[in-house]
This record gives C-alpha cells, sequence and structure tokens, in this order.
C-alpha cells in the first residue's frame, strides 16, 4: 500500500518535470499498480487541502463522485448532496417481488454510519413529513417497465442557496446541498435478450439493492477503480452479493467519505460557454420573474444521472422551469463546456419573452 502511494506521489511530480520518458515510465508503473486518475472531472486535490479529515491517499476514490449542478450567481456550481448526518434515514420497500429477510440482511451487511438507515413497512411511514426518506419501488414481473438493469435510482436534491456558513468548511457553503426526493426501482426477474428471464439469488439482488442504495444517499457516478458498491461492473458486485449472504459487514469508504464532507458543499465550477451563459441568465431571470408573480418555487432541485443531469424550479399547479444537461458526467470528466439545453415549455416560456420583448 505504501509503495502504491509514493509511485502516486511520483506521478504527480512527475507532472512538474520535462523529462517525458521519466513522465512515461512512472505513468507506467502507476497504472500498473492501481494508481488510477479520478473520473469525477473536477479537483480532488483542492478538496483534500481544504478537508484534510478526508485523509488525501485513503482508497475511498471520492474524486469520481459526479456532483450535482446549483446556480450560484450565474455560475453553474458543481455540488455535494446527500441527506443530513446524525439523520435517520427510513428505507420504505413498496411490493413483495422478494422476501422481506432480504432487505433486512442487505441493509444490516452495510457498514456505513454517515446516516442511520431503517426499513419502515410502506403502511406505517409513506409520508417524507416523518423525515427523510427512500422509498423501494419493487417492479413486479420481467416484462413490466422500470429500468435497463435490475435497478435504478432517482435522487433529487435541495439546491436552492443559503448563506449558512459551515464552521468545519474554510469556504462558505452557499447551496443547500440536502437529498430531498430519492426513488429506487428495483426488480428481481428480468427479460434477457435472448427471451430467457434471469431471476436474481439473494446474492446479485442484494449487490443491487446496496448499489442503487449508496446512489440514493449522494453518490451519483462510479468509481473507476477498487472493489466498492458504486463499481460500475457487475462482475464486480459479487463481492458485495456474497457478504450479504454470509452475513460479513461491506465496507464503504466511498459513502464514508462523502459524509464528511459538508451539504452543498462547491467542489468547483463548470465549464459553460457564451450561448450557455446567456441561456442560464435567460432562466434565471424567467425565474425572478414568475417568483414575483406566483410566489417562490419548490427548488431549484437537481438530478445527477449515470450521463445527464437536470436542473428544475416547480410550482403548485404543475408550472415547472427546467434546464438540461445531456453530457454532464461526460462533459465534466473530459474537461469540456458543458451542454446546457432548456426544456420544451422552458424553451416556449423563453421564445415568448423574447417575443414580447421586441414588440
Ligand atoms: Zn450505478
Amino acid at each position: 500500500m505504501k509503495l502504491i502511494a509514493s509511485l502516486c506521489e511520483l506521478r504527480n511530480l512527475a507532472r512538474s518535470t520535462s523529462r517525458a520518458s521519466f513522465v512515461l515510465g512512472v505513468l507506467f508503473f502507476a497504472v500498473l499498480l492501481g494508481c488510477v486518475p479520478t473520473v469525477g472531472g473536477w479537483d480532488v486535490d483542492a478538496l483534500h487541502l481544504e478537508l484534510p479529515a478526508l485523509g488525501n491517499g485513503t482508497p475511498n476514490r471520492i474524486g469520481d463522485l459526479t456532483p450535482y449542478p446549483a446556480l450560484v450567481g450565474d455560475a453553474l456550481a458543481l455540488v455535494v448532496c446527500r441527506f443530513e448526518e446524525a439523520k435517520v434515514v427510513r428505507v420504505q420497500v413498496e411490493g413483495d417481488d422478494w422476501p422481506g429477510e432480504w432487505s433486512h440482511r442487505a441493509l444490516e451487511a452495510m457498514a456505513f454510519d454517515g446516516v442511520r438507515l431503517e426499513l419502515a413497512s410502506a403502511g406505517d411511514a409513506n409520508s417524507v413529513e416523518n423525515g427523510p426518506l427512500i422509498r423501494v419501488q419493487s417492479i413486479a414481473g420481467p416484462d413490466a417497465s422500470g429500468p435497463v438493469g435490475l435497478g435504478d435510482t432517482l435522487a433529487e436534491c435541495d439546491v436552492s442557496s443559503t448563506i449558512a456558513q459551515d464552521a468545519r468548511a474554510s469556504s462558505p457553503s452557499r447551496v443547500t446541498g440536502v437529498l430531498r426526493d430519492v426513488t429506487i426501482r428495483l426488480r428481481r426477474r428480468l427479460r434477457q435478450q435472448t427471451g430467457k428471464i434471469f431471476e436474481a439469488s439473494e446474492a446479485e439482488w442484494g449487490a443491487a439493492f446496496l448499489h442503487e442504495l449508496a446512489h440514493g444517499l449522494g453518490f451519483a457516478g462510479h468509481v473507476a477503480t477498487g472493489e466498492s458498491v458504486v463499481q460500475r461492473e457487475q462482475s464486480g458486485l459479487r463481492w458485495i452479493g456474497r457478504n450479504v449472504v454470509e452475513g460479513r459487514r461491506i465496507p464503504t469508504p466511498n459513502l464514508d467519505a462523502l459524509y464528511l464532507i459538508p451539504n452543498g458543499y462547491v467542489v468547483g465550477e463548470a465549464n459553460i460557454d457564451a450561448s450557455a451563459a446567456e441561456l442560464l441568465k435567460a432562466v434565471i431571470h424567467l425565474v425572478a420573474e414568475r417568483t414575483e408573480r406566483v410566489g417562490p418555487p419548490v427548488g431549484p432541485r437537481a438530478i445527477a444521472g449515470d450521463r445527464e443531469a437536470r436542473l428544475a424550479w416547480r410550482w403548485p399547479g404543475g408550472l415547472a422551469i427546467a434546464l438540461r444537461f445531456p453530457d454532464w458526467s461526460g462533459e465534466l470528466k473530459r474537461k469540456e463546456s458543458i451542454t446546457v439545453e432548456p426544456s420544451p415549455a422552458t424553451r416556449l416560456l423563453l421564445e415568448h419573452r423574447r417575443r414580447d420583448e421586441n414588440l
């Protein structure tokens, strides 16, 4: 482990030298030994400097996290989102496509204590007013519409502005950054491309459940390397399933690190070109106008999926203003300008406004 860490340090040193062969040699050994660059597309070294408690060099892969989008002033900020700590988060399983004890055993196996996870039945806890909640919807039958694989997660984050100062952070946390609405869709049976029905074992189901649960706790994206509940490879998730079934605790270094970062922590700013900046300004204006006319919206709320991200302001009666970032995680990773698109309804509102201004 020490050898790997020292080679990672060498790689950093190599960046500042002009000796190409030395750089290539060190990079070769670094990759060989698992020193894989982070894929989140933001400056993880700066975060480690600001929050030494994260433990630079530990295998938490926090730099692989896909941050949520938020507007800070007229900049497109990259923020961390999760539940508030020291909270009980109820996990409410709806449907009965798998034995009840599977959910119990899987939850018991996860050695995560950033928040306390408690199973709640649909009957006794069906309201978000009772506190933070993760809904797990069981998708019945292999052909019912739902996730492409065994599961998917929609985790909505409150990215409204706040003036609160976080004492642990060197910079003020200007975004709420608290998860509000989290829904996991899980199935046990799946129709494969061959037409055959695949029925997940407890181990396979448990691995899928804990993987989605980690997304639902705020870890968007996947880690590029290492044994983790948020790795993408199905084969790599098998060890999770084995641990669930054999009653062993599963370490969660990625989630532990996430819950050391204050809610709404701004880890960077997305690159946007002039036309995207123009669009953001127009939308900010639209939101302000509507707020003046009909009152404050719910939100903005953000989601960060496998590929795209969204930002939405919603008013009672179904009115919404929304932005879409169709290649959010990819463009961040490649350090490209972020593509920004209004939702179809928002595009119409913007066109109306432009026409009114020209009259
Ligand atoms: Zn995933």
